[in-house]
């Protein structure tokens, strides 16, 4: 892409940003009183206080769920494994089907087929890229269980519209909150809405322990539940002498060095999140000058974490096509994403329903399917992917305002030299 760096004098930013490590003291130490105790998981696969891991495990549950105001937490090693465990916890199966949104990480997905039910899409709302509630009920049907809600790119979805709904139709509602850990509505935290709720601990989250998962939730039997499936579901929680497995369970346990990472780290997601709202809130208020690029929509009462941050582009506005715009934006020092996530049912696995060799299993258990993947089932996901959604990660360490000031300053000078731009992608891309 040399010929975009030649929009004319340098480029406004002629380093990569680093990515910073918020590993400090205080993480370091926490791993290393777990090494001194050598008991680096205390988790035990049979009946006792064992079966519930050990201190620093019950340690980041009590932390999690006393932070966000639940009142049990269940650690597990990823979200991923949260989100299957969840949806087991809800006892769904062959047979049921569970909504969720396509704009997501394939996880939210996933964990309903591992679970052998199907995943029915619904689109998501185009100011906020969250499920649209008033898209739910045209799906239900009388296999639905479940909505599986994720709270994406940092914003809250409209989770009080989605639990009045759920109420109206007897199903589970769970929170994939992977990437809005602090974010709220009205004072009240994502991921205290649902019945369920997961958080990620992965490296690239807003915090993180390398990698692991922990599920909220307010009721004693689904909590006790998913600590079943977290630990091979074989025993009884209670303090029978039997040995039996009660659940198809897993070893999802979370060692106590991630639990030791993960309590510093959630003590710290405040000041990450009042640096990253702050560089949010300076590039919201300045992308208003400019024509065809929507900054975050923020409906009243919400409060973002920004996971990310996401622009919707508008190519009549401009001129040009999203990709042209990225590339020249990538030229002068601040690489963007373009559309996020593919939406999830256009993925081959869907589209060929092949997930467990060629029994087209799940799916091949609903007699008269109420989706069948194609394009156009979810319109607005589709067009955020293909042509409209640009996402910036310039909300984060190390940036500091100046950094969104550059930023706003390469957004300029690709506005001003667009024309340029015009000619080079009539002559580099020919639109197809
Ligand atoms: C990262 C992410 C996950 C998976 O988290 P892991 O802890 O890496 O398994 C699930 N859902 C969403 C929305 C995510 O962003």
């Amino acid at each position: 892409m040399s010929d975009l760096a030649l929009l004319g004098g340098e480029p406004v930013r002629q380093h990569a940003i680093p990515w910073v490590n918020t590993m400090g003291i205080e993480e370091k130490q926490a791993v290393m009183e777990v090494m001194e105790k050598g008991s680096l998981s205390a988790f035990i696969g049979r009946a006792g206080e064992g079966f519930l891991g050990g201190a620093k495990v019950r340690e980041i549950e009590h932390a999690f769920a006393e932070k966000f105001g639940s009142t049990y937490g269940i650690s597990v090693n990823s979200a991923t494994t949260a989100l299957h465990t969840a949806v087991a916890a809800c006892e769904i199966g062959p047979g049921d089907e569970v909504l969720v949104t396509p704009f997501t990480m394939v996880a939210s997905a996933s964990a309903i087929l591992m679970n052998n039910a199907v995943p029915i899409f619904v689109d998501i709302d185009e100011d906020t890229y969250n499920l649209n509630p008033k898209e739910i009920e045209k799906w239900i049907t009388p296999r639905t269980k479940a909505i599986i809600v994720a709270n994406i790119l940092g914003l809250p979805a409209f989770l009080p519209q989605i639990m009045q709904l759920a109420v109206k139709h007897n199903l589970y509602v769970i929170e994939d909150n992977a990437q809005a850990p602090g974010a709220s509505i009205d004072g009240k935290y994502a991921g205290t809405f649902g019945h369920l709720s997961v958080f990620s601990l992965n490296y690239h989250k807003i915090i993180h322990s390398g990698e692991g998962g922990l599920i909220l939730t307010n009721d004693a039997d689904l909590a006790r539940r998913c600590q079943l499936i977290r630990n091979h579901g074989e025993m009884v929680l209670d303090d029978e002498e039997d040995y039996d497995t009660v659940a198809l369970g897993n070893n999802y346990r979370m060692t106590e060095l991630h639990a030791a990472i993960g309590i510093e780290q959630l003590k710290k997601l405040d000041g990450f999140l009042v640096e990253r709202r702050r560089l949010a809130s300076l590039l919201s208020f300045e992308l208003k000058r400019f024509e065809g690029l929507q900054g975050v929509f923020l409906p009243d009462g919400y409060e973002h974490a920004y996971y990310v941050y996401p622009i919707q582009y508008d190519k009549e506005e401009w001129g040009i096509s999203r990709k042209t715009f990225a590339e020249a934006m990538k030229a002068e020092g601040f690489p963007l994403g373009q559309g996020y996530q593919k939406p999830i049912y256009l993925h081959p696995m869907y589209q060929h329903k092949k997930v467990y060799n060629q029994t087209q299993y799940p799916f091949s258990l609903i007699e008269q399917p109420v989706q069948d993947y194609k394009r156009g089932i979810c319109p607005v996901a589709e067009q955020m992917y293909d042509e409209r959604l640009l996402i910036a990660d310039v909300c984060r360490r190390p940036f500091q305002p100046d950094d969104i000031r550059d930023f706003l300053d390469a957004v300029r000078k690709v506005w001003n030299e667009r024309g340029k731009l015009y000619d080079y992608e009539k002559n580099h891309m020919p639109l197809t």
